[in-house]
C-alpha cells in the first residue's frame, strides 16, 4: 500500500525507473514516449549528457549555501543568461524553485514597487478566466478557473477576471482577429475604470495559454492592446511564461512574437528541464530601482532561492536551448507536428481545433464539430485519452473544463526540443488511435 498521497486518490502509477532522451520506462519495461515532457518540463528530454555533467561538477563544489549569507557564480550567471536572452527592458532576475513560487514573487513585486513609489492604493490584481498561474493561494486566486478555485475561495484573497483571447470559441461571426482584440483591450479597460483607474497593480496573462486552454496564443495585435491599457493606468504587466516560455513556443521568450515585453515575466519548468526544481522573475529596471533607491530590500524569501545546483543545471538548460539549432528544431519538429495532427485528426468528428506554436501544440476535443459542444464532463473524455495513450506508450497532457472549467476537454503536447522526425509521427499515430 502507498504511504503517498497521490493527487489521485485510488489510481495506480506504473513505476518510472529511467529515462533517457524523449523516452520513460517503468519497471515492468513498459516504455513511453514522454510527449508531453510531464507538464511541459522536460524540453531536453531524460539524462541529458551535459546538464547532468554540470549538476555533478556543481555537487562537488557546493550543494547548498543560503542567500542570506552568499551569492554563487553559478547563479550569477543564470542570471546573466537570462537577462541576455530577455528582451531589452528586462534587466534583472530574483531566482525561486518553480512555478508558484515565481507568480506569488511577481505578485509582490508588484505590490512592493508600487508602496515604494508611494501609490498603496494600487492593490487589485487582474488576470483572465480560464488561466493557470499556480497552485498556492494567491497564485490560485491570480487563475481563473472556476472549478479549481471553487472550494478555497473563501480564503483567497480578492482578484477580478476579464475574457481570456481564445478566438476559437469567442471570436464572433463576420469579427476580424484585429476587432476581437480591440473587444478585448475594452473589457480589460471597462474592468480597470470600474475598480477605479489608480487602483489597480497588475494584469496578469499567459502568452500562449497551456494547461488551462492546451496551447492557445492571442491574435495579433491582443498583447500589444493590452500593453496599451496597461500603460494608459500605470499598471504593471506580468506575463506568465512558465509554461509557454523557454523556447517552447520557438522562441526563447513567447512575448518576443508579440512584440510586447513584460514589466515582470515568470519563467519556471523548461528553466531547470525537469533536471532541478527551478523559477525565475525577471524585472524591469524601473522596478529593481524602486527597491533599491526605496527600502533597498525586497521583503520576500525563500529558503532554496538561487540553489546551486539548480542554478548550475538551469545555467546549462539555457546554454543549450539557446544554440541557434535547438530553436530550429523546435520550429522544425512543431510545424511537423501540426501538420501530422491536421492529417490524422483534421477530420475526426471529434476534433474541433488543433493549434499551437513551435513543440508546444493542442487538440480540442468536441461531440460536435460544427456546433464546438463539448463532450458530457462526466464521461471524462480527457482522462481516458490520458490512459488510451499510456496504453499506446504515449505520454500527453490532455486536460478537462476547457471551455468553462468544468466543461470541454483538451489535449496539450509539449515533447522535447531534441525530439526527431519519426519520434514527432509516433506522437502523431499514438494520440489519434487513442482519440
Ligand atoms: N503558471 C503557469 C502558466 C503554469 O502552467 C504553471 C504550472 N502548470 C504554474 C504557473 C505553476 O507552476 P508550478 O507547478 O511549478 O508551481
Amino acid at each position: 500500500m502507498t504511504k503517498i498521497l497521490h493527487r489521485t486518490i485510488g489510481t495506480t502509477f506504473p513505476n518510472a525507473v529511467s529515462g533517457d532522451g524523449v523516452f520513460i520506462t517503468d519497471d515492468d519495461g513498459r516504455s513511453y514516449l514522454d510527449g508531453s515532457g510531464g507538464a511541459a518540463v522536460s524540453c531536453l528530454g531524460h539524462n541529458h549528457p551535459e546538464v547532468l555533467d554540470a549538476m555533478k561538477v556543481q555537487m562537488g563544489r557546493i550543494s547548498y549555501a543560503h542567500t542570506s549569507f552568499f551569492t554563487t557564480d553559478v547563479a550569477e550567471r543564470l542570471a546573466e543568461q537570462l537577462v541576455e536572452l530577455a528582451p531589452d527592458g528586462l534587466d534583472y532576475v530574483y531566482l525561486v524553485s518553480g512555478g508558484s513560487e515565481a507568480v506569488e514573487a511577481a505578485l509582490k513585486m508588484a505590490r512592493q514597487y508600487f508602496v515604494e513609489i508611494g501609490q498603496p492604493h494600487r492593490r487589485h490584481i487582474i488576470a483572465r478566466r480560464q488561466s493557470y498561474h499556480g497552485n498556492t493561494i494567491g497564485a490560485l486566486a491570480t487563475g481563473g478557473n472556476a472549478w479549481r478555485r471553487a472550494q478555497f475561495k473563501p480564503i483567497l484573497p480578492e482578484t477580478h477576471h476579464v475574457s481570456p483571447c481564445y478566438a476559437y470559441r469567442d471570436l464572433r461571426v463576420g469579427e476580424t482577429h484585429e476587432a476581437y482584440a480591440e473587444r478585448l483591450a475594452a473589457e480589460l479597460e471597462d474592468k480597470v475604470l470600474e475598480l477605479g483607474e489608480d487602483k489597480v497593480m497588475a494584469f496578469v496573462a499567459e502568452p500562449v495559454v497551456g494547461a488551462t486552454l492546451g496551447a492557445v496564443g492571442p491574435v495579433a495585435n491582443y498583447l500589444k492592446r493590452v500593453r496599451q491599457v496597461c500603460d494608459k493606468y500605470g499598471i504593471l504587466l506580468i506575463l506568465d511564461e512558465v509554461m509557454c516560455g523557454m523556447g517552447r513556443t520557438g522562441t526563447i521568450f513567447a512575448m518576443e512574437q508579440e512584440g510586447v515585453v513584460a514589466d515582470l515575466v515568470t519563467i519556471a519548468k523548461g528553466l531547470g528541464g525537469g533536471f532541478q526544481p527551478i523559477g525565475a522573475v525577471l524585472l524591469s529596471e524601473k522596478i529593481y530601482r524602486a527597491f533599491a533607491d526605496g527600502s533597498g530590500l525586497f521583503q520576500h524569501g525563500h529558503t532554496y532561492i538561487g540553489h546551486p545546483i539548480a542554478a548550475a543545471a538551469a545555467s546549462k538548460v539555457v546554454e543549450i536551448i539557446s544554440r541557434p539549432e535547438m530553436m530550429a528544431n523546435v520550429a522544425k519538429m512543431g510545424d511537423r507536428l501540426q501538420a501530422g495532427l491536421d492529417e490524422a485528426l483534421g477530420q475526426s468528428p471529434y476534433v474541433g481545433d488543433i493549434r499551437g506554436r513551435g513543440l508546444f501544440r493542442g487538440v480540442e476535443i468536441v461531440a460536435d464539430k460544427d456546433t464546438k459542444q463539448p463532450f458530457d464532463s462526466a464521461r471524462k473524455m480527457h482522462s481516458r485519452i490520458k490512459k488510451e495513450a499510456m496504453r499506446r506508450g504515449l505520454l500527453c497532457y490532455p486536460m478537462g473544463g476547457t471551455i468553462d472549467g468544468v466543461h470541454g476537454d483538451h489535449v496539450l503536447l509539449a515533447p522535447p526540443y531534441i525530439i526527431r522526425p519519426e519520434q514527432i509521427d509516433l506522437i502523431v499515430d499514438r494520440l489519434s488511435d487513442a482519440i
